[in-house]
């Protein structure tokens, strides 16, 4: 797939469900077919263009079957559509946004976009490398939520990937790559698995002064600093702004049940967000190779 940068070009290239069709047969038979049931390589065209039936044991199977796209009930199209714009625009689109702006029912946006985070999650991120941050926050309403007291909020990880580049003649810090995890306390076992699946093991971890990181650091290269009113940590405070502010804004209500998908969707567009284009394809190509996925699977995971 080229490098979309805007999406009218996008729109262009895949203007009819035939279009997407054929992006899918060359995702999924373009290196070759190998059939599901029985393993056999040799294919014919099955019932119509965009089916291989298998030589051996005549099993017919369309380009969408076993990928996040079978079943879906809108066009093709659609769903092509609205893979760019929740892997391009900024703060993504709401379910509610996508039903009004695409014609379909509420709920089929919903279980879409679950696919489309799936397809996300799948792609995965990478471990943060070098120098790095790390921190929590509290999200949600609790008025009996104090300090490190998270009474019903839901507690989130943060870490960032920072580096300096020089903007007109000042040196400046600057965010590469982040990560979020919803974790269930602030306890040293649950920091230190949080910092293992998301910081690379001789990065240089910088802290606040709790405890909890203390041991939850074992080994690793830790520095710590004191806060100061923010004033030691404005990117990685600049970065849990903007992060919660888009989850109160355009996510009416986030469960702490789905929580953690929220935040991969959030982080898979901010690690992407200099990379535009490519992101739309690599979520295009993961939504093939995912399996399908019924609706139940969708409310319960
Ligand atoms: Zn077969």
């Amino acid at each position: 797939m080229k490098n979309y940068s805007d999406f009218p070009s996008f729109t262009v290239d895949f203007a009819t469900d035939d279009d997407c069709r054929r992006f899918l047969m060359e995702q999924k038979w373009g290196t070759g077919f190998i059939c599901r049931r029985c393993g056999h390589t040799k294919s014919v065209k099955g019932r119509t263009w965009y089916y291989r039936r298998c030589q051996s044991c005549k099993y017919d199977e369309s380009c969408t079957a076993h990928t996040l796209f079978h079943k879906i009930k809108f066009p093709l199209v659609k769903a092509f559509w609205i893979v760019f714009q929740l892997s391009t625009l900024k703060k993504g689109m709401s379910t509610c946004a996508i039903a009004q702006q695409y014609g379909i029912h509420q709920e089929t946006a919903w279980f879409f976009k679950r696919k489309v985070q799936q397809a996300q999650s799948n792609v995965g991120e990478d471990l943060l490398l070098e120098s790095i941050e790390v921190d929590e926050t509290m999200f949600g309403r609790d008025p009996d939520s104090k300090g490190r007291y998270p009474g019903t909020k839901s507690i989130i990880q943060v870490a960032i990937e920072v580096d300096f580049e020089e903007k007109n003649g000042e040196i400046k810090q600057r965010i590469k790559r982040a990560r979020a995890k919803h974790i269930k306390d602030f306890s040293a076992d649950t920091l230190s698995e949080g910092i293992e699946e998301m910081i690379d093991d001789q990065a240089l971890v910088t802290t606040d002064g709790w405890a909890g990181y203390e041991n939850a650091m074992g080994e690793r290269w830790h520095l710590v600093f004191n806060s100061d009113g923010g004033e030691n940590f404005k990117k990685l405070h600049w970065f849990i702004f903007t992060l919660k502010n888009w989850l109160r804004g355009i996510h009416h209500k986030v469960s702490s049940f789905h929580l953690q998908k929220y935040l991969n969707e959030f982080i898979y567009r901010f690690n992407r967000r200099n990379i535009f284009s490519s992101s739309t394809s690599e979520v295009l190509k993961s939504m093939v190779k995912s399996a399908w996925m019924p609706y139940r699977h969708a409310i319960e995971m």
